[in-house]
């Protein structure tokens, strides 16, 4: 394998992460990093992320035969532009990591188009809350979809290339246009974090009179607003670079919303139950719950009874095996099987840990 020189600009949750998973895959590369805090620098550089950093942008590009941006999108618009003013190995591929694509690649075939450099638009499917080097997890992306939305400066060649160095990600890698990215993304991801920060707004007003709200919330509710602990910043640019998509959502939504108050309204008891049960159905069929993909895990739910070390047990017989998340469901149950909940990676250890679980003990157990 050709030893490359990688250099990532942004050491953050996503690029640090990356360095990790790509010296997993290609160790012989070398990895060279740009980041504007100290902190994360340091912290690369102590911990072997990477071979050298700079807090100049500039200075390590000419040396690349990859650049990965793996910075907020704004500053990855910035970085194109400052890109084509530089002098780069012939044919450099460059990347990014951005949420959100069609501006990206727009910016990109605009500003880099005369210049004998490569792009693809990538975009891996997987994160958190967390931020900086500190937060550097080589196993982010593992059975994530990562994905590549090509422009006018892919080559032949370029993604299979791309996918090589992102070997170590151990990612599952897909092809999407940056227009069709950002549709999909505006339904399934933009607009539900939306909904969510405007569901904790609205209980948050209610509260105030009805103080038992708070109490009260837990099961669906907690599910449906866990993203609005997402990151400010980074939310307020993904809805500002893909502001039609999601205008289109919302106001189909309301819509929709408005279609459902009128069957109350009727008190049309037959059309609320349609309502209810078109979601479930659409639902199964969807599959949701059981894909890999963007916060999409495997869960076992475990009717544990009250008793000391009762969980304590299960997590033994479970010894071995790669747990992503323990959740135990204690205040609220009105909705949820199992009062112990745990998350896998893939359905094989799913299924393994259910065996395991029904042989040796006597308690429910539930496959989500
Ligand atoms: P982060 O906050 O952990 O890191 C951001 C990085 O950008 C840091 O290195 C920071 O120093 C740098 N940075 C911020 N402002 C800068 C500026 N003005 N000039 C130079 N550098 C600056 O963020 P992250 O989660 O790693 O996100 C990076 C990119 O990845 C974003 O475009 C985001 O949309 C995308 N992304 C994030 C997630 C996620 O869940 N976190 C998932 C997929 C894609």
């Amino acid at each position: 394998m050709p030893k490359k020189v990688i250099y990532i600009a942004g050491l953050g949750l996503i690029g640090s992460s990356l360095a990790l998973a790509i010296k997993r895959g290609q160790p012989d590369y070398e990895i060279l990093a740009y980041n504007r805090s100290q902190e994360s620098r340091d912290i690369a550089l102590k911990e072997g992320m990477v071979h050298a950093v700079t807090d100049d942008f500039a200075a390590f590009a000419p040396l690349a035969d990859v650049i990965i941006l793996a910075l907020p999108i704004q500053q990855t618009l910035d970085f194109l532009e400052v890109l084509s003013q530089l002098e780069l190995k012939d044919k450099v591929l460059i990347t990014d990591a951005g949420s959100t694509k069609a501006q990206i690649v727009a910016e990109a075939e605009a500003c880099l188009q005369d210049r004998p450099v490569r792009f693809v638009g990538g975009h891996p499917m997987a994160g958190s809350h967390k931020s900086g080097a500190i937060a550097a997890d080589v196993t982010l992306f593992e059975n994530a979809y990562y994905i590549f939305s090509p422009s006018s400066l892919t080559q032949p060649g370029t993604i299979e290339e791309m996918k090589e160095v992102l070997v170590g990600l151990k990612a599952r890698f897909i092809e999407l246009e940056a227009g069709e990215h950002d549709l999909v993304t505006s339904q399934i991801s933009h607009f539900p974090h939306i909904l969510a920060s405007s569901l904790m707004e609205q209980a948050g007003h209610y509260r105030k009179d009805h103080p038992m709200t708070q109490h009260f919330a837990a099961g669906g509710f907690r599910d449906m607003t866990r993203i609005a602990e997402s990151e400010p910043g980074m939310w307020t640019s993904i809805l500002l670079t893909n502001r039609a998509a999601i205008l289109e959502r919302m106001e189909d939504f309301k819509n929709r919303l408005d279609q459902v108050a009128q069957l109350l309204q009727r008190g049309d008891e037959e059309a609320i139950w349609q309502f209810f049960n078109h979601g479930r159905e659409l639902r199964k069929a969807m599959e949701i719950h059981k894909r890999a993909g963007v916060d999409s895990f495997y869960d076992i739910f475990i009717n544990v009874p009250d008793e000391e070390d009762a969980i304590l047990g299960i997590l033994e017989l479970l010894r071995g095996t790669s747990i992503v998340n323990i959740r135990i469901n204690e205040e609220n149950r009105e909705d949820i099987n199992g009062i112990l909940q745990i998350t896998f990676k893939n359905r094989e250890d799913l299924e393994k840990s259910a065996k395991i679980v029904r042989e040796n003990t006597k308690y429910q157990v539930f496959l989500d």
